[in-house]
């Protein structure tokens, strides 16, 4: 996994810090979704000169260079995540939140809107989860 991450870094020719190994492992094992307050509080511990200005220059960084992606959400709140074209999120409007689903896709014609070039389509569900569900 660590390997992996070093081998893209000199592939993308960025250089691969702790700070920045640190913060895709932990988005590469986590899988929550998290926002940068998130990220900064769980490795706050092992990176303990970690500033929120660092989390945020970082996942710029790889956001760039096409390592992860932010998720649209209904809220106004930022989510990362590894990126991985293979799913779609599905919000729960209740406890918010975002849960991986099989990939939606839609069945968009990019000839509808000429001129512009779509470079990446994301399909957010919202509603109500299982758990919330129960508790109705
Ligand atoms: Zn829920
Ligand atoms: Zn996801």
């Amino acid at each position: 996994m660590g390997n992996n991450f070093t081998k893209k870094c000199l592939e993308l020719g960025i250089s691969p810090s702790i700070t920045r190994k640190k913060i895709y492992e932990y988005l590469e094992t986590s899988r929550n979704h998290p926002t940068v307050d998130d990220i900064y509080r769980d490795l706050i511990d092992s990176l303990p000169t970690l500033s929120k200005t660092t989390v945020y220059n970082v996942l710029n960084l790889f956001l760039e260079h096409n390592l992860v992606e932010s998720i649209n959400t209904s809220n106004n709140e930022k989510r990362y995540e590894i990126k991985d074209e293979g799913h779609s999120h599905f919000t729960c409007k209740i406890c918010n939140t975002i849960y991986d689903v099989p990939k939606v896709s839609t069945s968009y014609d990019s000839t509808r809107i000429p001129g512009f070039t779509i470079e990446n389509e994301q399909v957010n569900l919202i509603g109500i989860c299982p758990d919330c569900m129960k508790k109705i």
